[in-house]
């Protein structure tokens, strides 16, 4: 069990990425907390864990755009748990499209204050018992969007970019006291924000979704979409013991199609 005794935290639990990520941890020995807006998904979550690794586990409620629901978060895993998380998983985001001019203030505050302040909020919060503990994991799902530029997700690439800077600027603070900080940056995965892509260029362009799907695919050189389950192994070596090594980076998952 690589992550007995751990305590974990993992945003944006209810499904997808991050739910993957809380069933590998729990199946290594972690207490998990699951945290998302949708109290029914992170309850369901939590459901699954109980009944397939026999661990509790919880689902909170949050919205990690608003610096007091983390805060109360922190408070309700704290309690929960008898103490504080040893990991963290940044894992909440939304993606929305747009091409710049047609971004308006909304949405660029809605996409940055979940993907980027989210991110740093829970963090910070985080931080002073990983500190008082000598011990800490902060693995953020970030994008190989953070990496480069695309059309019309000029909100998306700039927050994902933004999280690479925070990532990068953490590990270094924190390097020398039994902290790490990585990101994970995965290419299209097959989750439920893929299937909003595909049904916005299918509206938008009047392409089948088959079509719109092939062409996602073709975007990666194994032309094929990541799997959940992938991201989550990745996010389990950088939990380990075994991770204390990585610092810092920002890990591409996605067949090959950005190769820095
Ligand atoms: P999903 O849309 O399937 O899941 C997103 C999760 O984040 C949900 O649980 C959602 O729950 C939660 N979430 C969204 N906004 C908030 C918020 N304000 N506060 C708390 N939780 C929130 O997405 P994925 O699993 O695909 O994505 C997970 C992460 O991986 C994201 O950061 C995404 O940017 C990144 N990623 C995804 C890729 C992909 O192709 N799918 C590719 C590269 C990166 P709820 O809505 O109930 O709050």
């Amino acid at each position: 069990m690589q992550l007995s005794n751990r305590i974990a935290l993992i945003t944006g639990g209810g499904r997808g990425i991050g739910r993957a990520i809380a069933l590998s941890f729990a199946r290594e020995g972690a207490r998990v907390a699951i945290a998302a807006r949708t109290a029914a998904q992170v309850e369901q979550v939590s459901h699954e864990i109980g009944a397939e690794v026999g661990t509790n586990a919880v689902g909170l409620v949050c919205d990690v755009s608003d610096r007091s629901s983390v805060e109360k978060m922190f408070v309700d895993a704290g309690e929960t748990f008898g103490r504080a998380p040893d990991i963290l998983v940044n894992n909440a985001g939304i993606a929305e499209s747009a091409t710049l001019l047609r971004t308006d203030d909304e949405l660029w505050q809605r996409v940055l204050s979940i993907n980027l302040s989210g991110t740093f909020y829970c963090t910070r919060a985080a931080l002073p018992a990983m500190l008082e503990n000598g011990w800490g994991r902060v693995i953020n799902i970030a994008s190989i969007a953070g990496k480069t530029g695309a059309p019309y997700i000029a909100a998306y690439s700039a927050s994902k970019h933004g999280v690479l800077g925070l990532t990068r600027s953490l590990a270094a603070e924190v390097a020398s006291k039994g902290i790490t900080a990585n990101a994970i940056c995965p290419g299209y995965v097959d989750t439920d924000m893929t299937t909003g892509a595909i049904e916005k260029i299918t509206t938008k362009t009047g392409r089948p979704a088959e079509e719109a799907l092939e062409a996602i695919k073709k975007m990666s050189p194994q032309n094929r979409l990541v799997t959940s389950e992938e991201v989550a192994a990745v996010a389990l070596l950088l939990a380990s013991h075994e991770g204390r090594g990585i610092n810092g980076q920002a890990i591409n998952v996605d067949g090959g199609a950005v190769l820095f």
